[in-house]
């Protein structure tokens, strides 16, 4: 899966948020060791967008070694999955979560919760963060949250999820 950077943003918010970031990460590492874990993890991230001045894009479609006429339906059908495996991945998350953590020792508790977490999150980011195979830019409405939220059809060129 190519992934590319969007720069949404401008110097100076990239610059903040990694600082915040690293701040993050110092505090963590400050503080008792079971924050250790869950405090590099969310500060790296957020120093990683920082940095990159912005979030990834997941390509719903390699248009690289795919010819453009079948970047549509092929992409439409990757987001298509994606959005199943994210709405699923609550489901399968929280029967896994609701065995494991009342097993866990309190100060190992939040770094369970964020490892067993992770993989769903991610599922969940790839969808949020798909490219659309027509315009190329974001296909949900990625960081403009809007009252009635569509997530089938593309924010920027209104390509729709069954268009094809
Ligand atoms: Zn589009």
């Amino acid at each position: 899966m190519h992934v590319t950077w969007e720069r949404t943003w401008s110097r100076w918010p990239g610059v903040a948020c990694a600082l915040f970031g690293l701040a993050n990460i110092i505090g963590a590492l400050a503080g008792p060791a079971e924050l250790w874990f869950p405090g590099i993890v969310i500060g790296s991230v957020r120093a990683a967008i920082g940095l990159k001045g912005g979030l990834p894009l997941f390509e719903s479609v390699p248009r690289a070694v795919v010819p453009g006429t079948e970047w549509i339906p092929r992409g439409l059908r990757s987001i298509r999955r994606r959005r199943i495996a994210a709405s699923l991945s609550p489901l399968i998350w929280l029967p896994i979560a609701a065995i494991i953590l009342p097993r866990v020792p309190e100060t190992l508790l939040a770094t369970i919760f964020l490892l067993t977490a992770l993989p769903f999150v991610a599922v969940c980011a790839i969808w949020g963060l798909s490219g659309c195979p027509r315009c190329g830019g974001y296909f949900n409405p990625v960081l403009r949250p809007r009252f009635s939220l569509s997530m089938s059809r593309c924010d920027k060129c209104d390509l729709g999820i069954h268009d094809a």
